[in-house]
């Protein structure tokens, strides 16, 4: 079975007919830039094969229901505010109210969702969830709603209905992305550029290692690192630590009192520069070179900024010693999932190292892949 046919077979399952269209979305990984979404600097994901298909048909005026793989029983609801649909299927009903919050008129819907992206791993498939009911309905209602426009739409809906405080990074990701490109976003502006980011090419693969640790404290983490960014940026009397560049950052920490804090600025200080060296390597044909900076990136994160956990400290150790080019945790932190830049021909070894470490220290075994950038949500 595949995602296409599951989502297809549920909704006849469910509504009896046949649907009108299918439209999937991509889970992302971001290949560096962390924590950078919200302090206005530079991300730089890539789509992932692994898709969220929504297959959707005709509904009256007013009126949705919703149903998934992953639940039961269907839901529906009518026109509604942030509170009034709870769980999982607050994330589509986000997506309606959003969108006529804007002005459109979204048209009533049957939605039935399937989904490779594993859940709560890192790899969005809140987003995805998101980006394909969002462009379904936007395709099917004919609303005048530019791809730039979409994804400050979902990510609307993910933090005023669902009540999720994310950065745009994962919308914009699973919605602007191109095959065989990574896609360089400017968290201020918006503006996008697709850079080259064809790694088979090259004779290399991105290598990515599930670390399947439970995530323990995240909102609250997240929370926390956000504020003291934000307080930072107070201090120094800055819009965002996007204002301070490498140059300053001497300047900038002697001004602050509390180590912590000095230490949260100095990673996105540092990793905003590592996205621009990053994709300067990119443009430059040199993808191998990228190594180094997702290393430091890595280190950045466990030292600085204090998100990662032993499983995924272990797993970007082991693939180093495997012969990776470079590795790094990838998501918000305190598990998810780690990228290792690899040979192709090194893929099975390093997994093999990654694993042996895992069971050296008794965690919960990684699942590990290879993955290219695939495309954002389409119709397909
Ligand atoms: P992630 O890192 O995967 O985005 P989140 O916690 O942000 O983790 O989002 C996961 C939530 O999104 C799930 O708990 C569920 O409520 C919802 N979700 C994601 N994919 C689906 C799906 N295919 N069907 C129903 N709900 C989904
Ligand atoms: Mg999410």
């Amino acid at each position: 079975m595949t995602v296409t046919s599951d989502a297809t077979g549920r909704y006849r399952e469910v509504y009896g007919d046949e649907p009108t269209g299918l439209w999937a979305a991509p889970g992302r990984v971001n290949l560096i830039g962390e924590h950078t979404d919200y302090n206005e600097g530079f991300v730089l994901p890539f789509a992932l094969p692994q898709r969220t298909v929504a297959a959707v048909g005709p509904a009256p005026a007013g009126e949705w229901t919703v149903s998934s793989t992953f639940a039961d029983e269907p839901v529906s609801f009518g026109i509604t505010e942030p509170g009034e649909v709870t769980g999982w299927a607050s994330y589509p009903a986000g997506v309606v109210w959003a969108l006529r919050e804007a002005g459109f008129d979204v048209p009533g819907a049957r939605i039935a969702l399937s989904s490779e992206v594993p859940v709560g791993s890192g790899l969005s498939s809140s987003a995805a969830l998101e980006s394909a009911v969002l462009t379904a309905l936007t395709d099917l209602g004919g609303l005048d709603l530019p791809l730039e426009k979409r994804p400050a739409l979902a990510q609307r809906a993910e933090n005023a209905y669902v009540g999720a405080p994310t950065g745009i990074l994962d919308q914009s990701a699973s919605m602007r992305c191109q095959p065989g490109r990574a896609l360089f976003l400017d968290c201020r502006t918006y503006e996008v550029e697709q850079i080259p980011f064809d790694l088979a090419a090259a004779g290399l693969a991105m290598l990515v290692i599930n670390s399947n640790a439970p995530h323990q404290h995240v909102d609250g983490e997240y929370g926390a690192r956000r504020k003291s960014c934000e307080d930072a940026a107070r201090i120094l009397g800055v819009r965002a630590l996007r204002d301070v560049t490498p140059d300053d950052l001497d300047a900038a920490l002697a001004r602050l009192d509390d180590d912590v804090m000095r230490r949260r600025v100095r990673h996105i200080v540092t990793e905003d520069q590592r996205v621009l060296d990053t994709v300067a390597l990119l443009k430059a044909g040199r993808p191998r070179e990228i190594g180094p900076l997702l290393t430091a990136s890595h280190a950045s994160m466990r030292d600085d900024f204090e998100i990662t956990v032993a499983q995924v400290d272990v797993a970007v150790e082991a693939a180093l010693s495997a012969g990776a080019y470079g590795a790094r945790m990838t998501g918000g932190g305190f598990g998810g999932c780690v990228l290792a830049l690899i040979d192709t021909d090194r893929a099975a070894d390093t997994i093999k190292a990654v694993e042996t470490a895992y069971a050296g220290h008794r965690f919960t075994a990684p699942t590990c892949w290879t993955v290219t950038a695939g495309p954002g949500a389409t119709r397909i």
